[in-house]
């Protein structure tokens, strides 16, 4: 962080620059940015008599004797004392060199915690050096980082230290700024945060930490709003295809609908339909509920590509949901006259080769697929838009390769995992959002229960009353995420039970390991009513629509996560009928458990859900790092929203400075700034 803030650690050997690199060092100016989890006090030394067990501290000490004993393995004890009490130092294991170390008359420091053993006070495994008397004590606080295996926190600690020695911290931020958001300067805070200086005392030196670990997160977070902005100036300076239609086939769709598009609906059309015809590629997320009518909204984006002389792209990530978008997409486009095309792994060879003629030719305007659409061989000539469903379960770069079957076409992602506030400012600050916010008239809202399993009984003649008075239900079998084929097990076992229980009604089953005919076979028969109960795995998560199905019973639903609940429970309720969701549970509960099903049996609105959600589990596993690529926030966290936006306002303040920019992105960001343009 010197001048350029590029200095290498060539110097140093190669496995020690490969265990840095785990830890995302990879430059000297990393080091610096490598902050401490706590620290430990070495600053003061406390007398024997003075010590309370289970407390760190240091203690300085002579050794009075050092032996090895056997009792019962091999270990060295070392009796010790100070002016004020006596200790006995235990080492399980040790070199001889440490045996040398504790000869008797030596002097040492020791850091560590006392315990009660057999033979009074006793340190186990303490940190120790020698010294000679009078030496003197360290003036900060001593940081303990973290770290990976075959690295020292010695070493660490050496390394940065001498970074700190060598690199002046440059600021970044026009000092302006720093006095607006009241933050510390860059270069006091990293110092503070590395070698808190003990002489400041306890209550301002927790101060000094507070204030250092805000101007921390806070440049932290600028960073990501900076790396955002350049993602958006970068994305608005591609040329896109116009597509401007007068709109002669979506007026003409919505005119055919059996129904009429809610007003949230309409706004999120006319949003989508504004950015189709910009010169530059939209990125717009389409949240909204489970049931809410994404799919309705995305048909309207795909004809306007059509009319406009272009390819549309619909990517779901299941067979079975893909399935049900081209059968609605054909009803709804069979009228218009718009050639369909469906592309899926499990096509034979010669359909397939049709397929693909017909995509690579134009002649096939909108094609529904799932991944098979990334294929290398898929070549469409005029692709305009791409859709994204369910945009969460692709990773990035699925749907990359998606956009990249056409020039920089339109990009529109749809999730019914609505994202929470302050994660749309800062993981998704690019993407302009459009939320259906109302559902669809008629729809009755779904009763939730928990249920224990000892009751399994009381449910499954509810289940039995239900399809008595012509309803259907869903039986959701217990997730078991460790084994693919303990999952299909306990499947088939609960279709047979089932059908055993309930031997008056036709039960179903739908899996995984069920070919895409077998599925979409099981699938037609349970729409048409000739399967009241359907038993099934996660497979029904996403699409699935059957008005009828008015029961849901989700077995062990300690095991799932709350999106999937949620989604789960969206399948039904789906008519003018009272719909339940029967949430069974085994005890005990694990605490996450318990928390996770008060959330969905207290809430039914996805975007409460997902912030419980997103506060239980973090940002992290909430976009799934995996799947987002954006580098995670290492120091802030999304609780603080007004942090957030302070850093968003700062970074359009930054602008017109772009060295500036420059210099605080490359500190934070060094190498890995690319994957944000994702
Ligand atoms: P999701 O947003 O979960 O993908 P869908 O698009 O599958 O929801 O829509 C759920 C059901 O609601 C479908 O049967 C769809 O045809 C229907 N639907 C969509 N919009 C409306 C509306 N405005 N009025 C009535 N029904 C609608
Ligand atoms: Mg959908």
């Amino acid at each position: 962080m010197s001048g350029d803030g590029t200095a290498e650690l060539s110097s140093l050997s190669p496995p020690l620059l490969a265990r840095l690199a785990k830890l995302g060092i990879g430059r000297e100016a990393d080091l610096l940015l490598h902050l401490p989890l706590r620290y430990e006090d070495e600053t003061r030394i406390t007398p024997l008599a003075e010590v309370l067990p289970g407390t760190p501290v240091q203690v300085e000490v002579q050794s009075l004797s050092c032996e090895v004993a056997y009792r019962p393995r091999r270990q060295l004890l070392a009796r010790v004392r100070d002016d004020s009490g006596a200790l006995l130092v235990r080492l399980l294991n040790f070199y001889p060199s440490q045996q040398k170390q504790y000869a008797p008359g030596a002097r040492l420091r020791l850091f560590g915690e006392v315990r009660d053993g057999h033979f009074g006070p006793e340190m186990v495994h303490p940190r120790a050096h020698s010294v000679v008397p009078g030496q003197d004590l360290p003036q900060a606080l001593t940081p303990v980082y973290p770290t990976t295996a075959g690295l020292s926190q010695a070493t660490l600690r050496r390394l940065i230290a001498a970074a700190l020695a060598r690199e002046t911290v440059a600021e970044t931020l026009p000092a302006e700024l720093l006095r607006r958001h009241a933050l510390m300067p860059i270069g006091e805070a990293l110092r503070l945060l590395h070698q808190p200086p003990a002489a400041l005392g306890e209550e301002a030196l927790a101060e000094a930490n507070r204030d250092a670990w805000r101007r921390v997160r806070f440049d932290e977070l600028l960073a990501q709003q900076l790396s955002l902005r350049r993602a958006h100036a970068a994305r608005r300076a591609q040329t896109a295809p116009v597509l401007a239609a007068a709109g002669d086939y979506s007026a003409r769709l919505i005119k055919a609908l059996s129904f009429r598009l809610t007003g949230a609906q309409q706004r999120c059309w006319q949003e989508i339909r504004a950015d189709l015809g910009q010169a530059h590629p939209m990125q717009r997320l389409l949240q909204g509920d489970v049931g809410s009518g994404k799919t309705v909204v995305a048909a309207l984006a795909l004809l306007q590509a059509v009319d406009s002389g272009w390819q549309g792209a619909l990517m779901a990530p299941t067979e079975i949901l893909a399935e049900q978008h081209r059968l609605k997409l054909a009803a709804w486009l069979a009228p218009l006259g718009v050639e369909l095309a469906w592309l899926s792994g499990s096509l034979k060879r010669a359909q397939k080769k049709a397929m693909l003629a017909a995509v690579g030719e134009g002649r096939a305007r909108i094609v529904v697929g799932t991944h098979a659409l990334i294929e290398a061989e898929v070549d469409f000539p005029r692709l305009g838009l791409v859709v994204v469903d369910e945009q969460h379960r692709f990773g990035v770069r699925q749907r990359l390769a998606l956009r990249a079957k056409g020039g920089s076409p339109h990009q529109l992602m749809m999730s019914a995992t609505p994202i929470p506030r302050t994660l749309a400012m800062s993981y998704y600050a690019d993407l302009d959002v459009s939320t259906i916010d109302e559902m669809p008239p008629g729809r009755s809202p779904v009763l939730t229960k928990l249920v224990a399993d000892s009751r399994r009984g009381e449910v499954v003649a509810r289940v039995r009353a239900a399809c008595a008075e012509g309803r259907q239900a869903y039986w959701v079998c217990p997730l078991i995420e460790e084994s693919e084929t303990l999952q299909l097990q306990t499947a088939l076992e609960t279709h047979q039970r089932l059908g055993r229980e309930l031997p008056e009604l036709q039960v179903g089953l739908v899996h995984g390991r069920l070919k895409a005919e077998e599925k979409s076979a099981m699938m037609a028969a349970f729409v048409a009513g000739e399967v009241q109960l359907l038993v099934c795995t996660t497979v029904i998560e996403v699409g699935v629509d059957v008005a009828n199905a008015t029961l849901m019973v989700i077995e062990h639903a300690e095991r799932f996560g709350l999106a999937q609940l949620h989604q789960l429970r969206g399948r039904v309720g789906r008519g003018a009928e009272a719909s339940a969701c029967i949430l069974l549970f085994a005890q005990p509960l694990s605490q996450a458990a318990r928390e996770r099903l008060k959330i969905i049996f207290e809430n039914n609105d996805g975007f409460a859900i997902a912030a419980a959600d997103l506060h239980l589990r973090g940002p992290g596993e909430f976009i799934g790092a995996r799947q987002s690529g954006a580098p995670l926030l290492r120091y802030a966290d999304l609780d603080d929203a007004a942090l957030i936006e302070a850093a968003s306002t700062a970074a359009a303040e930054m602008e017109h400075d772009p060295a500036a920019v420059e210099a605080h992105l490359d500190r934070w960001l060094g190498g890995r700034e690319d994957l944000l343009k994702a």
